[in-house]
């Protein structure tokens, strides 16, 4: 019998109800109990589907209050003493860990491979100690155990969970990331963290020995990190850690997810596991590297159905890989989703707006369990047993194939008419820069904001009636324009140099965008988590991408007439746009990325017919869009580039782009950035104290730069010193002539008061540092 399992599943509930629930907790409305009674509800539910489409076992441990590698750090006792929480820590406890609390910052927050889930980053000293407390773990597994159901535990292994880990030293400092827009800067380490693995790894014996106490026959290890660039020796720790639990006691199932693992496959092949899980969704050809000589008594445990992507699976392709490897393998071939389904929403079955015949195209987390049983009783009992469900999956699969919906051919001919002129600028940056020079008339230093001013509850309040149907056009494009009102006289007031509308008419950077453009779809219950409590819905590309209209011409244009200064024109670049949405799989996200492009360069061309001078494409996911192999970002950063410049070079000379990105981590894409050739950039600074222009200043980054003079994820007003200080620091590396003065980011989690006083600062600041530099010139 081919064996069925899960890497893992959505744990948010199909309705968001850990969410609802852990909110409610803390804001002190709900008890500690009834927080667990909706943990013990979600888990139930999701493994009665699990079961209910057959699977061979239900997954316990993917279930978390917060985050799974929280969980571990709650597991193996090493919460940071900071906090001084002992080696137990409570739920209360779990959450200040993950949130903070008034004498400690909370743990740092990255992003979880290349995906869009944050995990909290474990801290580890070199005095660093391990305690299992199992006991969360155990109930669990109880809780599954008497539920009649065959438990999985996951873990992640020990290894992967160092290398996720920050080595911190002495004096080292970790700031409080917010994910919603930037990537933390992650100090370089202050200690070797292999060093931990001696300490750590009884801990993990005596876990595994306490499992199988409990009955447990199976354990699955995650180890992911094998997908990366490791360094030798954490490999050679392989052989020497899962020698030693391998001999504790349940069989261990390590799996591996988001990538190869081909160059390691005699490394795999040797370690005395009892199985290993591959991804053939991203790395399908690294199939052939383990069927070649597998082990006769090791399982292959394999991932054929996407849980990255929300597409129905191609089970016929699926089967003719599978059909052959069932006859090699026999018994110990096993099927599940490349990775945990964590990474897709929950079910298909709830949207109710999304057409049949989309829908059809679809699979969520729980299509994703039937699916994998179609494919277990067709190699199980053969195709004829699953006849009406493969004929329903091709039939879907077909009609995707040649729908009209799908394939556009004006797109088509668009990019086939892509020249190599197309992602080129008319002239150089040199050329450039005295014709914008001679439209704007900026002062020295010139003063502007990220795009987005507060989203305040007037304007969210509005948006809902306007959605609802409470409030008819007329009245939320009035309520609009008033904000526009606004907020272009407080800038004026302000005395900033080039303007922006503020974006109030915007819910969110990409679905604004989304919703305005052919080939997008939105769900309305599609939600995936991206931290903690925080859920995203991304929007579904699934057909060619071209843009029917005008999207912010007539805000733009509006805002304009309301002064004489510069407006900014404010647009969401190409790559942001496809890193955030659930992307087509029937074609290269490169080419999703140009259909996206062209249409973005349509808006940049229209803004500038409506005599907008400045345009910012805002490119955020650049630099999460690298691959997880060094010797895959060549490819990825020449397509990436070559799609924001197909977005950005319709214009003319004089006209001006701007790109803002918000993070700090930089040095090792500097001189993709600079391909980028926009006349601007805006970049996150001021938490890393413009460390990161000496690698700008070192590499002469050719154009002009903005960086971040304030950190608007706090709500603290930077005094006037402060920024004085940071533009001096920029100005020592950058020559002044190329220097903008800006927040880090857009405004709008903040409140007005506090942005008028912050920008005040600013523009205070930017004046006497004009003063300064006139002085010495
Ligand atoms: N223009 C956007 C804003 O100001 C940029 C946001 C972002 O970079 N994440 O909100
Ligand atoms: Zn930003």
């Amino acid at each position: 019998m081919t064996m069925i399992h899960t890497l893992g599943f959505p744990r948010i509930g199909a309705q968001r109800e850990l969410k609802h629930a852990v909110e409610t907790y803390w804001r002190g409305e709900s008890s500690t109990d009834s927080l667990q009674q909706t943990a013990i509800t979600l888990r139930n539910q999701h493994w009665q589907w699990q079961r209910e489409a057959g699977l061979d076992y239900v997954t316990v441990g993917d279930f978390a209050f917060y985050d799974q590698v929280l969980n571990h750090i709650a597991l193996f006792g090493c919460a940071p003493k900071r906090f001084g929480f002992g080696s137990t820590v409570n739920l209360d406890q779990y959450f200040q860990l993950a949130r903070g609390n008034t004498d400690q910052f909370a743990l740092e927050m990255t992003k979880w491979f290349d995906t869009n889930y944050h995990y909290l980053v474990p801290e580890f000293h070199a005095n660093t100690t391990f305690e299992l407390d199992a006991s969360w773990l155990l109930d669990e597994l109880t809780q599954a155990q008497s539920g009649g159901h065959r438990a999985k535990p996951v873990l992640i292994g020990p290894l992967t969970f160092l290398w996720l880990g920050k080595a911190k030293g002495h004096g080292d400092h970790a700031n409080h990331q917010h994910a919603d827009c930037c990537d933390h800067v992650l100090q370089a380490d202050a200690f070797d963290k292999l060093q931990l693995l001696d300490r750590l790894l009884p801990a993990y014996v005596n876990l595994l020995e306490t499992l199988a106490a409990q009955g447990v026959d199976l354990v699955q290890i995650d180890e992911p990190a094998l997908v990366l660039d490791l360094p030798p020796a954490w490999l050679d720790a392989y052989d020497a850690v899962y020698n030693t639990l391998a001999a504790v006691g349940p069989k261990l199932l390590l799996s591996t997810y988001f990538g190869s693992v081909a160059n390691h496959a005699d490394r795999l092949r040797r370690l005395p596991v009892a199985g290993l899980h591959l991804d053939l969704v991203r790395a399908p050809t690294q199939l052939a590297a383990f069927t070649e000589s597998w082990p006769v008594d090791k399982i292959l445990s394999i991932g054929v159905i996407d849980g990255r992507n929300i597409w129905r699976t191609d089970l016929d392709r699926c089967l003719e890989i599978l059909a052959p490897l069932r006859r090699q393998l026999g018994d110990r071939l096993w099927l599940a989703p490349s990775c945990s389904l964590l990474h897709v929403p929950v079910d298909l079955a709830q949207e109710a707006k999304l057409d049949t015949e989309l829908k059809s195209w679809l699979a969520f987390a729980k299509q994703k369990l039937n699916e994998l049983s179609v494919l277990k009783r067709a190699l199980d009992l053969g195709r004829t047993a699953v006849h009406q469900e493969l004929q329903a999956s091709r039939a879907a699969l077909d009609a995707r194939d040649t729908s009209p919906r799908i394939h556009n051919p004006a797109v088509a001919a668009r990019m086939e008419a892509i020249t190599s002129h197309d992602d080129r600028r008319q002239s150089t940056y040199e050329a450039r820069h005295p014709l914008q020079r001679d439209r704007l008339k900026l002062p020295l230093l010139p003063t502007t904001t990220i795009g987005s001013f507060p989203q305040t509850d007037g304007i969210r309040r509005a948006r809902a009636a306007f959605k609802r149907g409470d409030l008819n056009d007329t009245a939320y494009h009035d309520a609009m324009q008033a904000e526009i009102r606004h907020a272009v006289a407080r800038q004026e007031a302000l005395g900033l140099d080039v303007l922006v509308h503020g974006e109030a008419e915007r819910n969110d950077m990409v679905e604004y965008f989304g919703e305005q453009l052919a080939g997008f779809a939105f769900t309305q219950l599609g939600w995936v988590q991206s931290y903690g409590s925080r859920c995203v819905k991304p929007p579904i590309i699934f057909g060619d991408v071209s843009r029917p209209q005008p999207m912010t011409v007539e805000w733009t244009r509006y805002a304009q007439s309301l002064t004489t200064r510069p407006m900014k024109g404010m647009l969401t670049g190409p790559v942001t746009i496809l890193q955030w949405s659930f992307v087509r799989d029937d074609q290269p996200r490169s080419q999703t990325a140009t259909q996206i492009a062209l249409a973005i360069r349509d808006e940049v061309v229209d803004l500038e017919t409506a005599g907008i001078a400045v345009i910012q494409i805002d490119e955020p996911a650049f630099r999460e869009g690298l691959p997880l192999k060094r010797t895959d970002w060549p490819a990825y950063l020449d397509w990436a580039a070559r799609a924001f410049r197909l977005s950005a070079s319709g214009v003319r000379d004089n006209t001006q782009i701007h790109t803002h990105m918000c993070y700090s981590e930089f040095n090792d894409i500097l001189p993709a950035i600079a391909a980028l050739d926009a006349d601007v950039i805006t970049i996150e600074t001021s938490r890393s104290d413009m460390e990161l222009l000496d690698g700008f200043g070192e590499f002469a980054y050719p154009n002009e730069i903005g960086p971040g003079v304030y950190d608007i994820h706090s709500p603290r007003i930077p005094k006037v010193e402060e920024m004085t200080r940071l533009l001096r620091k920029a100005a020592a590396v950058i020559p002044a002539e190329r220097l903008w003065v800006n927040p880090d980011c857009g405004l709008k989690t903040r409140g007005w008061p506090e942005v008028e006083a912050a920008l005040s600062n600013m523009v205070s600041a930017t004046t006497m540092l004009r003063e300064e530099l006139s002085v010495t010139a």
